[in-house]
């Protein structure tokens, strides 16, 4: 009974959140304030009352449009609303609410909710979302019953950003043009300093996969640009929610 009481709260929780990742997703990109002007159509500009702005509801009853002048609202609205909330339950049934590892994953698997779908529709992810993490992962690390040690995690942020860093100086000199953006670099040196030095490969193995698969459904020509921190957000959420080692770990020496 208070299970259920949880998740019911969760997904209220959940469903607040996404409707906040929504205006981060619009807003962030093109540097806006996200705290002011209250929410408004992007077509329209007019404002959209407390009561019209509910997650889900108000974007199902609406059936997907502004109620003033008709714009449509993007589908990814409603599904950042949906996913969200899932998410959080997801996390809070594979950890215990009391344990600080609940908190940690809630919070990086959340966080990459806005980082995938700004990187797959602008292919940048904002230093406001990225940078913050790093920090994060220290202090959770500091705690003495987390699954990272602080060593780990400042070893393992230590390596990727000067690895990344070397990688784009190196694509630079190649191709005299920038091949990995400052973004990535923020996004996986936050990354890697919640997941520490043992989980890392298995993350950027994970995310290759991810990147493969889509490459073979959606065969896309050699200009365009591939937006490598939305495989690797999926990948953190994916991670979050099952127990990415043990998968990868049976995918590549067999065995159930
Ligand atoms: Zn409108």
């Amino acid at each position: 009974m208070i299970q259920l009481i949880i998740i019911i709260l969760l997904a209220i929780l959940g469903a607040a959140l996404g409707s906040f990742f929504n205006v981060l997703i619009y807003r962030l990109p093109l540097r806006q304030s996200i705290i002011t002007p209250p929410s408004h159509c992007g077509e329209c500009n007019r404002f959209i009352p407390f009561y019209l702005n509910i997650p889900i509801v108000s974007y199902l009853l609406l059936g997907g449009k502004c109620k003033y002048c008709g714009a449509k609202i993007h589908w990814h609205h409603l599904l950042v609303e949906i996913i969200t909330p899932l998410i959080l339950i997801g996390i809070f049934l594979r950890y215990d609410l009391l344990n600080i590892v609940f908190l940690k994953y809630a919070i990086l698997a959340l966080w990459m909710v806005p980082i995938f779908f700004i990187d797959a529709f602008h292919q940048i992810i904002p230093h406001k979302l990225s940078i913050p993490l790093i920090p994060l992962g220290f202090i959770f690390a500091l705690f003495p019953n987390s699954d990272v040690n602080i060593y780990s995690s400042l070893i393992a942020s230590l390596l990727i950003f000067l690895f990344l860093l070397l990688i784009a100086w190196l694509y630079r000199v190649a191709h005299k043009m920038d091949g990995l953006g400052g973004g990535d670099i923020w996004l996986f040196t936050g990354i890697a300093s919640f997941m520490g030095i043992f989980n890392l490969p298995y993350l950027v193995i994970l995310a290759s996969l991810l990147g493969i698969i889509y490459f073979l459904i959606f065969i896309r020509s050699k200009d365009q640009v591939f937006a490598f921190g939305t495989f690797i957000s999926a990948s953190v959420v994916f991670w979050s929610l099952v127990s990415g080692e043990k998968l990868i770990t049976n995918l590549l020496y067999g065995g159930l």
